[in-house]
């Protein structure tokens, strides 16, 4: 990974579910993925009901979080999910922006508003504007994919650049058991669990 730019201005507070350095079921490659916590959209079936209630999250400063991004070797680029990252543009959008101007990761953000939704406002569109790919639109149950990222087929691939193709994204395992240096086991990916990662 090629780092450039000096030390990053400490930026918004942004409220995380969690971090994972390194994964492999959140896009191509190896990523560190940042859950955001607070969603407010309700989808039926969501995967990851934890991350709805806006209290409870790890409250950290978004130069924080691109530090730690700087600081892991090997990966391709980093995932943005939650909860709902475009409820809170600004540190979305300061995250993105700081590993746009840093480094030469990919940015992949997954949303639950639609394209016309990000577009039609302009905290948001901003948020996402470093991004290589968003996946959006609301997850739907009754169209539960099985591969790829966008979890229900009416989830819309919004190539914002030609970074990755759709190879590249039907590749993506469907879930992945990460176990940290403390014992600790996360299931993550598209798979469902009950009251499991999405
Ligand atoms: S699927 Fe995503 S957008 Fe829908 S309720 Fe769950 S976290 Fe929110």
């Amino acid at each position: 990974m090629a780092v450039v730019g000096g030390p990053a201005a400490a930026g918004p507070r942004w409220r995380l579910h969690s971090t994972l350095a390194r994964s492999e079921a959140n896009g191509p490659g190896v990523r560190f993925v940042v859950w955001s916590q607070g969603c407010g959209l309700a989808c039926a079936g969501c995967f990851n009901p934890d991350t709805h209630a806006p209290e409870g999250a790890d409250v950290r400063r978004v130069a924080d979080v691109v530090g730690e991004v700087l600081a892991t070797d090997g990966i391709e680029g980093v995932t943005l999910t939650g909860g709902e990252p475009l409820e809170q543009p600004e540190a979305t959008g300061a995250f993105c922006a700081a590993i746009r101007r840093r480094t030469d990761l990919g940015i992949i953000v997954l949303t639950g508003f639609t394209r016309a939704e990000v577009e039609g406002d302009a905290r948001r569109a901003a948020a996402v504007a470093d991004a290589d790919l968003v996946i959006a639109g609301r997850y739907n149950e009754r169209l539960r994919l099985g591969s790829g990222l966008r979890g229900s087929s009416n989830k819309e691939y919004w190539a914002l650049t030609g970074r990755y193709t759709a190879a590249d994204l039907a590749g993506v395992p469907e879930a992945e058991f990460v176990i940290g240096a403390d014992g600790s086991v996360t299931l993550t990916g598209m798979h469902r669990w009950e009251g499991g990662p999405r």
